[in-house]
């Protein structure tokens, strides 16, 4: 078990010893995957804090067997009932001492995406809390919850978090601990999306709807937004706006690019032929909206590389009674520095 070290180096735990060992890549573990829920997932999605390598690890080299069946029944008889309190520095632990602390989360600073900033930025720990126990206390003004038994433990826990280089509005999050795992159950304000600054803007709203879409689960309007999204820019950039199948826009739009490009890209037709079959059986497929947005964006990131013009359509005046054909007009394509967007 390369992963986990056991740090005693003569190998021979006593039962404190081997529970403040548990207790501390327990800490770790938790507090990492904390981390990770509020940095990489979204709502409704978990993360496990599971110990049990950990476990084996230690108990590999425990070789008394009271001290192995004490610190087993620890583990399985009182451990994963325990609540684990939040803190903002790790708690010393004292090994040789059977008092030990209780396994603990460190609330850690993280790298979140800051609107204001503009781009992901660390935030620290403002305010956070384990409401769990003061809400079946109650209170002056707030009756004591009722909790129904719960096996394995449960916790909700709020975070408040705060972008450490611009201090602007907070963001908070429920998170709800079931035994091993930690899951995102409420965040404020939504989770924001980073669009990457080759995607065109006119139409950007459509790619961040799809993104929002799929990070709540719902693939197939996540699917039929990232299809809209490339029909309307093709349109835009092809000038059709009545009634012409998405076939026949895609082809229209794949001749307006380089010969000598368009065969190395993505083609945007396909990956529309792709996404349509999903949509027509109005099935949730992530796997094809994955590789879709992939395929996509690297469309899109080589229009950026190659500079390739944006037919931009001017806001037609009141007078206008012209098609849209009238006022198009032909722009440089987005700049190729690395800047993103956000929506
Ligand atoms: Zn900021």
């Amino acid at each position: 078990m390369a992963k986990y070290v056991i740090q005693k180096a003569q190998a021979q735990l006593s039962h404190p010893q081997a529970k403040d060992e548990l207790t501390r890549h327990l800490n770790n573990l938790a507090s990492a995957q904390l981390r990770q829920l509020l940095e990489t997932k979204h709502l409704y999605q978990k993360v496990s804090f599971d110990p049990t390598e950990i476990v084996s690890a230690i108990r590999a080299v425990i070789t008394n067997i009271p001290n192995l069946t004490v610190f087993m029944n620890w583990v399985q008889g009182e451990l994963i009932h325990r609540p684990m309190p939040l803190t903002k520095e790790p708690l010393p632990l004292n090994y040789l001492t059977t008092e030990h602390q209780p396994p603990f989360i460190v609330v850690q600073n993280i790298k979140l995406f800051c609107k204001k900033c503009g781009e992901r930025e660390a935030f620290m720990p403002a305010w956070f809390a384990d409401i769990t126990e003061p809400s079946k206390r109650g209170g002056e003004t707030n009756p004591a919850v009722k909790f129904a038994p719960s096996n394995p433990v449960l916790q909700l826990l709020i975070l408040v978090y705060q972008c450490q280089v611009c201090t602007g509005q907070p963001e908070a999050f429920i998170v709800r601990r079931a035994g091993w795992h930690l899951e995102l159950h409420g965040r404020s304000p939504m989770e924001q999306v980073e669009v990457p600054a080759y995607i065109p803007r006119p139409e950007s709203r459509l790619f961040s709807d799809s993104v929002i879409a799929f990070n709540s689960g719902k693939s197939l309007a996540a699917l039929f937004y990232l299809r809209s999204f490339i029909e309307q820019f093709a349109r835009r950039m092809t000038n059709q706006w009545g009634r012409v199948t998405g076939d026949e826009i895609m082809i229209a739009y794949a001749d307006t690019l380089p010969p000598a490009q368009r065969d190395a890209m993505p083609s945007l037709r396909e990956w529309y032929d792709k996404l349509s079959v999903p949509i027509h059986s109005a099935k949730d497929d992530n796997e094809v909206y994955e590789v879709a947005k992939v395929k996509i964006e690297e469309h899109f990131d080589i229009r950026r590389a190659f500079r390739m013009p944006e037919t931009v359509i001017e806001p037609k005046k009141a007078s206008d009674g012209g098609d849209a054909a009238d006022s198009a007009v032909e722009k440089p394509g987005p700049s190729s520095t690395g800047e993103t967007n956000a929506t």
